[in-house]
């Protein structure tokens, strides 16, 4: 199955580049996770950073799903499309006064603390309002999650997480913070894992932590292990709905969870990612030694993460059926990064044809920028 072209037909007149969402498919994912994760009784909270578009968030949270929100605009965003703020989660290494009073006053779910500064100023902000904030620590694991370094967090070396060495002075500040209430234990390792053996590894790690503190006394309802299932970028409609069961198969058969802990996941990309793609228009085919360049109207500004992580997005012409040729797919920003990919297959593409960036629904339009004071591109839906 390609895309659908007739759809695209539908905004020949509109300006690109635009993002385009398939609010179906937006919609049989949210309802394949709800599933597998309601019959496990698992509970999801949708990290609210890999796409914030309205339009998208209105139909995550109406199917249930809680928020994990890393600003105090994302509570406040999430709020305003409809998410119960008892199922926020607020992770972030670097919250502010404003931000945290946001979620104080909203009573969420938890704060996910990642250093013990961080606890005391909870603590302090907490109690001048009269009130208990509800924490995670969030745990640095150690656990290598073989992706891409940018995306990894939960190494030893990252400024992700609180670690074990430091877990004695965690329980003595725990004990002296009273307007501070341990619920939780937090993890997130890293994104765009495809290897079901790190989560494996991460359910190995909880276990021990999660023991740790049961024999110090902390009667936990509650263990968060974060987001980080990826997606197949490379042949996006083989496998447009992500494996969410054998996702969670991995934590039913590897966690020890104690009688009545409740287990929380936080995906962000394999819930968004694959029902978008970036919409844009040939602007020239530039004859180059050995391959053309395709110079498309949409860049870098518009979606960073080939230039930020080297990422691959499965790029389609749906305006030509003529044989294919290789090309080097560029955009118009003044930077050797911005190249979208190189040695790309191809219809025979020609000024004016629509070329498709596809599974651009996870961190496209959030991370677009006016970069060479180019405009925010525009948002398409089809229901
Ligand atoms: C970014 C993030 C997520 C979501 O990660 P995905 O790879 O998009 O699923 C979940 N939890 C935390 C704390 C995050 O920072």
């Amino acid at each position: 199955m390609k895309m659908n072209r007739a759809i695209i037909e539908k905004w020949t007149d509109t300006v690109t580049p635009f993002y385009y969402y398939d609010l179906n498919i937006l919609k049989q994912t949210v309802e394949a996770a709800k599933n597998e994760a309601d019959k496990r009784g698992y509970v999801l909270h949708y990290a609210t950073k890999a796409n914030a578009n309205p339009k998208l968030l209105k139909i995550i949270f109406a199917a249930g799903f809680g928020a994990d929100c890393v600003s105090g605009n994302e509570i406040l965003r999430s709020m305003e499309c409809g998410v119960d703020p008892e199922l926020i989660t607020f992770a972030g290494v670097g919250k502010t006064d404003v931000e945290i009073n946001t979620g104080l006053d909203n009573s969420i779910f938890t704060f996910n603390c990642e250093s013990i500064p961080e606890m005391e100023n909870i603590d302090r902000l907490a109690k001048a309002k009269g009130k208990t904030a509800h924490v995670s620590i969030r745990i640095n694991p150690d656990v290598d999650a073989k992706t891409h370094e940018y995306i990894s967090t939960g190494k030893k070396e990252n400024k992700f997480g609180i670690s074990a060495w430091d877990f004695d002075k965690v329980i003595e500040k725990l004990k002296a913070l009273d307007s501070l209430k341990l619920i939780s234990l937090h993890f997130h390792v890293g994104s765009q894992i495809t290897d079901m053996s790190v989560f494996a590894e991460v359910c190995s790690r909880v276990n021990s932590f999660n023991q740790w503190f049961r024999e110090r006394g902390f009667d936990l309802g509650h263990v968060n292990v974060g987001g980080g299932l990826g997606i197949d970028y490379q042949t996006p409609d083989e496998n447009l709905i992500p494996d969410f069961a054998s996702y969670f198969a991995v934590f039913e058969q590897n966690l020890k969870l104690y009688p009545g802990q409740k287990l929380h996941f936080e995906p962000g990309r394999s819930i968004v990612a694959q029902c978008g793609s970036l919409i844009s228009r040939v602007l020239y085919v530039k004859e180059g030694k050995s391959k053309d360049f395709v110079i498309v109207d949409a860049g870098m500004s518009d979606l960073i993460r080939p230039a930020l992580y080297h990422a691959h997005h499965h790029i389609e012409n749906l305006s030509s059926n003529a044989p294919e040729k290789i090309y080097d797919v560029v955009g118009p920003i003044c930077e050797s990064s911005d190249c979208f990919d190189r040695d790309v297959p191809l219809a025979e593409t020609k000024r004016g044809d629509f070329i498709a960036l596809r599974s651009a629904g996870a961190y496209g339009e959030v991370m677009a920028s006016q970069y060479n004071l180019r405009s925010i591109p525009d948002s398409m839906f089809s229901e």
